[in-house]
């Protein structure tokens, strides 16, 4: 698919579902009202979806949440996936407190990548954060997927409140393992406005300050707009994704679909088009298809993070990230 500003759209962020069993201050507050169950998608609903997706030229999903392995049947979804003719690679986001436990399910389903999002490596801080005491499960799940030798990432959101000490510790987990540990802006979309962010200019220096060597790379090493930094000393790459402050809009690949069928063309603003009506409402699937081309077209040219609060009304939680 191409949109109206003539950028190609080859990947779809699937959220398949609002509920998490985390509760990260900047996503998802402890009391939340949720999608009552009949207005979430089938996971044959979200299929045909991305089949359609598919037949127009997407060939990477991102399954995402809320937390997707808390819902059930996860890996039967992705199993699903990888069989839809056209999509090529089939990836998971998760916290990880859950991955340990599914893993061998979501290998056998074919999944062929995963990113788990860990903030800080200390205990204290991680329960203060996420509201929950599972930072030990949660490395569990990197342990997990790094023991299975699946292509394995960190995204980690830096706050001022994680301090330095505590994000150099996070990047440090590229020296010690084969992993990526990306670095992905705050973003003012719903809770994100609500906590301070620690600088990427500031954290960059720490970075260089201790590997002197850290030097940048064109190396292609994910599907989206990361900038990699590597270093010998580091087995993995440290990565920046700084929407806000380095725009990459230019160079959007993505689309996103929420947990509700709502095919959302840009994560600052709340437009998109609803998918589940149709869905259950008969289209075929040469409608499904003209839907997504015209949606598409409507993708706005660029976000507007850096002018206050996004325009999007939904939390994080409900969008995928
Ligand atoms: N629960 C899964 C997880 O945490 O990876 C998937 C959904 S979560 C919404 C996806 C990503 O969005 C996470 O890496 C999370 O840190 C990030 N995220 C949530 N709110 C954010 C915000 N305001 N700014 C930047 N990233 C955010
Ligand atoms: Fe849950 Fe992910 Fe949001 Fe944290 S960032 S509350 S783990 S959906």
């Amino acid at each position: 698919m191409t949109d109206g500003f003539g950028r190609k759209i080859d990947y779809l962020r699937l959220s398949i579902t609002d509920r998490c069993n985390l509760r990260c201050r900047y996503c998802m507050p402890e009391e939340v009202p949720f999608v009552p169950h009949g207005d979430i998608l089938r996971y044959e609903e979200m299929v045909r979806v991305c089949a359609a997706a598919a037949r127009l030229g997407v060939d990477t999903i991102k399954v995402t949440g809320g937390e997707p392995l808390a819902r059930k049947g996860c890996a039967g979804l992705v199993a699903a996936l990888k069989a839809v003719p056209g999509i090529r690679k089939v990836t998971l986001t998760t916290n990880g407190v859950l991955l340990a436990q599914q893993l061998p399910r979501l290998l056998s389903a074919g999944l062929d990548g995963v990113n788990i999002s860990l903030d800080t490596l200390d205990r204290e801080a991680y329960r203060r954060l996420t509201g929950r005491d599972e930072l030990p499960r949660a490395l569990d799940g990197l342990e997990a997927a790094l023991a299975a030798g699946v292509r394995t990432k960190i995204n980690a959101v830096p706050l001022a409140e994680t301090g330095r000490e505590g994000l150099l510790a996070l990047a440090a987990l590229a020296e010690t393992r084969p992993v990526d540990v990306r670095f992905i802006e705050l973003m003012p979309v719903g809770h994100g406005s609500e906590l301070a962010p620690f600088g990427q200019n500031a954290l960059l220096a720490a970075l260089k300050e201790r590997w002197p060597g850290l030097a940048p790379t064109d190396e292609k090493r994910g599907n989206g707009p990361a900038r990699y930094w590597i270093a010998p000393e580091l087995k993995g790459a440290v990565g920046f994704i700084s929407a806000v402050s380095h725009e990459f809009c230019a160079h959007c690949n993505r689309v996103r679909l929420t947990s509700e069928g709502f095919l959302k063309l840009c994560l600052c603003y709340g437009d998109g088009v609803d998918l589940r009506a149709p869905l259950r409402g008969g289209a075929s699937e040469a409608e499904l298809e003209e839907l997504l081309r015209q949606a598409v077209l409507q993708k706005p040219a660029r976000h507007s993070f850096g002018k206050g609060r996004a325009p999007e009304g939904r939390i994080m939680s409900q969008i995928g990230g």
